[in-house]
């Protein structure tokens, strides 16, 4: 399947794209949002559930406090209003994986309202507005068996895991997003970044995308450039990774310029998208928007929660992400560029441990900025993704303070670590990457270099001591890279004679 697609500086040209995103975030509660299950993830299927979550006939929900605890600090953390009242709301719809076949959510009385994020892209701050911020749980999981990409598509049957149906979810929508010119992939993505940077300062969910603890629905519209209504928007779902929400959006806006440029119509629609090719392909059709039926919960009591518990709640706030990077910036010495280019290769948390490892900041930073940002675009992952942790970092690097490594031998140790071959210290032993600085080791080597470039050698001897880089080389080149440099030079010109 092609679609046709319009080149993207073209598409910015002629459209002002208008973003808006849904994101939700599942609580790391230890106990499900109305029952008492937990929520570990990655359990045996259907192991994880009682009566309650698996809708019942009979059972009846209990609000969990640590969950309303858990969204109150996120929307306090979002600049939110946090409501005196407030109830729960019956959202109906059929779907295999919700068991209830309604999902409590929250519809015209959210607990959170009005906040905004600020974001940073290339140096200018986008303020994006927040609307609303909800409580509501998680469905299960469907899993489709026999075809080849894991969609419904092909597939011969279908399984439901009803592990996460109920797990607290909170869902974070913002108000449009306007006015971000050919930024808008970039500032979607680093929306998603900040929030993810947000909650996870709060402690109240692992916020993984590769575990859907974090998902990203993106609204794309695009208007004409001076044209004051906004456009059909269509809904990418699950986006999964923060990348793929920069692609996505991106790949959005190419395809509808293409679509409005031929003089079609956008399509209101979710859209699929695919990581392999970057794409979005059609879902379900948004012409007939769904009626949800929408009613307040009559099992659940109002929520109402109290000031001085708000009030408390906004004391508790830890160090938010904001405050830290320019904290962390006058503690590394970085210029507003170099802090700017930590956050986007999202290695702030990863430089920050390392250095807690032991690790001074400068050299932190290079091996996160420089070697592993390389690889890890070489391996098309985020950095935090990378098969290495911090404190493999900091042990690398404290072997390269010890001179038992130099730089050359350290990133043979990266690529060792990042193959999977086992911790820095295993790769040395097993790779044999010492530094050969002993000079017992040394003279054995720099005697048969001495031999074989003895013209070389009589320069030096006769006082052309620039000659000896050469025989330095040679030794280097002898001891594949592991010998120490330094003492090989001084080596060589005490058996010439002209130390
Ligand atoms: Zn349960
Ligand atoms: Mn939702």
């Amino acid at each position: 399947m092609s679609t046709t697609v319009m080149k993207y500086e073209e598409a910015l040209a002629r459209f002002e794209p208008v973003l808006g995103i849904e994101t939700h975030i599942e609580l790391g509660t230890r106990s499900k949002m109305f029952c008492g299950c937990p929520t570990a993830f990655g359990a045996e299927p259907n192991t994880q559930v009682c009566p309650v979550c698996l809708g019942l006939p009979g059972s009846l929900p209990v609000t969990n406090k640590a969950a309303i605890e858990g969204i109150i600090k996120i929307g306090l953390a979002l600049n939110c209003d946090i409501v005196e009242w407030c109830r729960f709301a019956r959202k109906n719809y059929f779907y295999p994986d919700m068991p209830k076949n309604y999902q409590i959510s929250q519809y015209d009385e959210p607990l959170c309202v009005d906040g905004h994020l600020d974001v940073e892209v290339d140096g200018t701050t986008f303020r994006i507005e927040i609307e609303r911020v909800h409580m509501e749980e998680d469905t299960g999981k469907s899993l489709h068996v026999g075809g080849a990409t894991g969609r419904i598509h092909g597939a011969d049957h279908s399984l439901v895991d009803y592990n996460r149906a109920g797990i607290p979810l909170v869902e974070i929508v913002t108000k449009p997003i306007t006015a971000t010119g050919e930024k808008a992939p970039l500032v979607a993505k680093a929306y998603a970044t900040e929030l993810r940077e947000l909650v996870r300062s709060l402690g109240v969910s692992e916020v993984r995308m590769e575990h859907g603890s974090m998902r990203c629905d993106v609204n794309v519209s695009l208007m004409p450039r001076g044209a004051s209504e906004w456009g059909t928007r269509t809904e990418t779902k699950n986006v999964n990774s923060l990348r793929s929400v920069e692609r996505a959006v991106r790949s959005e806006i190419e395809r509808q310029a293409a679509v409005l440029d031929a003089g079609g119509k956008i399509v209101q629609e979710t859209r699929h998208f695919h990581e392999d090719s970057g794409t979005t392909t059609s879902g379900r059709s948004k012409e007939e928007a769904q009626d949800y039926r929408y009613f307040p919960e009559p099992d659940l009591v109002p929520m109402a929660p109290s000031r001085e518990w708000v009030e408390e709640l906004r004391a508790s706030l830890p160090e938010l992400p904001a405050a830290r990077r320019r904290r962390v910036q006058g503690e590394w010495g970085l210029s507003d560029l170099e802090l700017r280019d930590v956050v986007n290769a999202g290695a702030l948390d990863l430089i920050e441990e390392t250095v807690r490892a032991g690790t001074d900041p400068g050299a932190a930073r290079k091996w996160w900025m420089n070697e592993l940002s390389r690889r890890a675009t070489e391996q098309n992952v985020e950095l935090a993704d990378l098969a290495i942790t911090p404190q493999q970092v900091a042990r690398i690097q404290a072997m390269v303070d010890a001179k038992e490594l130099n730089d050359k031998l350290a990133r043979k140790v990266f690529e060792g670590v990042l193959a999977g071959e086992g911790t820095p210290d295993e790769v040395v032993a097993a790779r044999g990457l010492k530094v050969v600085s002993d000079d017992g080791a040394l003279a054995a080597i720099i005697d048969q270099v001495i031999a074989d470039n003895a013209d070389v050698a009589d320069k030096v001897r006769g006082g052309k001591v620039a000659a000896a880089g050469a025989l330095v080389g040679a030794v280097m080149k002898a001891s594949r890279g592991q010998a120490d440099a330094g003492r090989a030079r001084e080596l060589i010109l005490e058996k010439l004679g002209v130390s």
